[in-house]
């Protein structure tokens, strides 16, 4: 029924904390309005193509949960609701929270490698370098010199009966592997997608490493891999 109430005034996408995301994404389900549409054809069981479910599913979740589409809402719908329910409904079609899709992706690429194959470390790393330069964090990895200083004050890795088995590589051995110009390794590691953000390892390393931003770039790129491959997609 609230579905059907909306008038498409629009009042809550011009009030929407993360409105101005869409003018660098150009994804519409990011406004509210836009997003109930999206909900109204998921709802219905409308047949969409992958590519829909993915734009909808990245939309679906940019959104702080500030409450202000319910708050203006001329006819009083509670769209908070609403927001879980369709990301439940997502979940349910097989598309959860994009970070998830976006390391399932990162994994499945990793595991059609041969794991025994050998490494090759060449002078010329290749782009990634390149695009994790692009922030002011990204390069900091250049100047770690393997003291281990940011694992031992991992709290994650505290955390672990096995950290090596559990995480892959660990802090310190991901700004090794990316010196080393390893980016499957550093991107497959459980470590890049299990750090809470604590800051704690970057508080204490001594070359002013920003691991904790590192990690969060490694992330970054793994998405823009993974909606690279979704908003190409025809299907
Ligand atoms: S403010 Fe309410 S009625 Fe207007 S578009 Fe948003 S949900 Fe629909
Ligand atoms: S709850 Fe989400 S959709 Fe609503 S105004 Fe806030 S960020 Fe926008
Ligand atoms: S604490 Fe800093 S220098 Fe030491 S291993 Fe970690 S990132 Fe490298
Ligand atoms: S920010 Fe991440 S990597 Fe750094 S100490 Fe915290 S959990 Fe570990």
């Amino acid at each position: 029924m609230e579905l059907d109430a909306c008038t498409h005034c629009g009042t809550c996408s011009v009030r929407c904390s993360v409105n101005v995301i869409f003018w660098e994404m150009h994804n519409l389900t990011i406004l509210p309005s836009e997003k109930l549409k999206a909900l109204k054809s998921l709802a219905l069981d409308r047949p969409l193509t992958e590519r829909e479910l993915g734009i909808i599913q990245e939309g679906s979740h940019i959104c702080t949960g500030c409450h202000r589409c319910t708050d203006v809402c001329p006819v009083g719908i509670n769209l908070q609701d609403l927001w879980l329910s369709m990301n439940e409904m997502l979940a349910l079609k097989g598309f959860p929270e994009p970070v998830v899709s976006a390391r399932q992706s990162v994994a499945a690429h990793y595991a059609q490698k041969d794991n025994d194959r050998e490494l090759i470390v060449l002078p010329d790393h290749g782009d990634f370098q390149q695009e994790l330069s692009s922030s002011i964090q990204g390069p900091t990895f250049w100047s770690c010199y393997r003291c281990q200083t940011c694992t031992n004050a991992c709290p994650v890795v505290a955390n672990c009966q096995d950290p090596v088995a559990e995480l892959g590589l660990l802090p310190h051995q991901i700004m090794h592997a990316l010196a080393l110009g390893l980016k499957d390794e550093a991107l497959a590691a459980g470590m890049t997608w299990d750090c809470m953000t604590c800051y704690m390892c970057q508080e204490y390393c001594p070359q002013g490493v920003h691991v904790a931003d590192v990690l969060y770039e490694l992330r970054n790129m793994a998405y823009r891999d993974f909606r690279a491959g979704f908003a190409s997609s025809k299907t």
